[in-house]
């Protein structure tokens, strides 16, 4: 068996146009232009790029992207108050700052501090909480990106076997939360999960969110499941290069699964067309509209 790929890019390309349509309709019908600030503190590389591409693909979807660069030295206090000024300017709908704060920064008391109705990341804990219980929440975007994903294969995940690796706040909770809401019978595991390869034998849907290289191998895969792996690793690669793996071993799980997300190319690109779809969400839940049925 060959895998079938699923093509995050050209998923993500047609999510963008979809958010990009809304928008321009919430611009005609509304006057309404969606407006997101991101905020970076400091100067880490890897986060002034994701604040960039994220800026970008904003405006690139017609909304407004207002970018506040703090210095690194910037105290708690101050990042708290910068945050309560957007909360309570109507032209920002979607609040987001950017991880990881510098260490005099407490990053769950700043998330805590948004208003959870600007919380286009879908960390705050009313948004989590929200989640849990089945409410409208805004969720994460990462987990976002792989249901959308599962469901471009599986348009009904009911019932299926789904087993997610990882635990964290941001990827393995959520997506677990998500899955549980589509109805399928959700299985988390972690670190100190015995006899893994079993357990993941037995997923219809194998979601991998681990930040371990290659670590799920083709014999961990069931026959025909669909995959769907989170992870980005750096790896050394050759001529002094750097390249991007996933936490499945992508030739082995080919030759298994039904369909199979690569890395790059498969949840990465989900992730920020799913932020510009919670862009959209929030303005629409603040302005008491219909949400973009997408
Ligand atoms: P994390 O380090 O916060 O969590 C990793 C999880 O994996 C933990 O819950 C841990 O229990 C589990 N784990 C670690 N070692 C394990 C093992 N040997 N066996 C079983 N479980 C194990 O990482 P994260 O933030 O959830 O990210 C996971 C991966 O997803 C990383 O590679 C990260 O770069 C990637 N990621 C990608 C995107 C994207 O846009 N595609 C977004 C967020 C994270």
């Amino acid at each position: 068996m060959t895998a079938r790929i699923i093509d995050g890019k050209a998923i993500a390309a047609q999510l963008r146009g979809k958010v990009a349509g809304e928008v321009a309709r919430l611009k005609q019908a509304h006057d309404l232009t969606p407006g997101i600030a991101v905020v970076l503190v400091g100067t880490n590389p890897a986060s002034e790029v994701y604040v960039r591409t994220k800026s970008k693909a904003v405006a690139e979807a017609g909304m407004r992207a207002i970018d506040r660069k703090l210095p690194e030295t910037t105290t708690e206090a101050d990042l708290l108050t910068e945050v309560a000024r957007l909360n309570a300017d109507p032209a920002v709908h979607g609040i987001l700052v950017q991880l990881p704060l510098p260490k005099q920064i407490d990053s769950q008391k700043v998330i805590a501090t948004i208003d959870p109705a600007k919380d286009v990341d879908g960390f705050h804990p009313v948004n989590v909480g929200k989640l849990a219980s089945g409410l409208p929440a805004l969720v994460p975007c990462t987990p976002l990106g792989c249901v959308v994903l599962a469901k471009t294969v599986h348009p009904s995940l009911a019932g299926m076997d789904a087993v997610v690796i990882g635990r964290s706040n941001i990827v393995g909770k959520p997506v677990a939360q998500l899955l549980l809401a589509e109805n399928a019978t959700v299985t988390v595991t972690h670190s100190k999960t015995r006899d893994l390869p079993t357990v993941a034998r037995r997923a219809d849907l194998l979601v991998a969110a681990i930040g371990k290289p290659e670590m799920v191998r083709g014999d961990w895969i069931k026959p025909g499941a669909t995959v769907i792996d989170v992870g980005i690793n750096r790896m050394p690669g050759e001529g002094g290069k750097w390249r991007i793996v996933g936490d499945v071993a992508f030739g082995e799980a080919q030759k298994v699964a039904g369909a199979l997300t690569p890395v790059p190319g498969g949840v990465g690109p989900m992730t920020i067309a799913c932020l510009l779809l919670n862009i959209v969400r929030a303005v629409c839940m603040q302005h008491g509209l219909p949400g973009p049925k997408i």
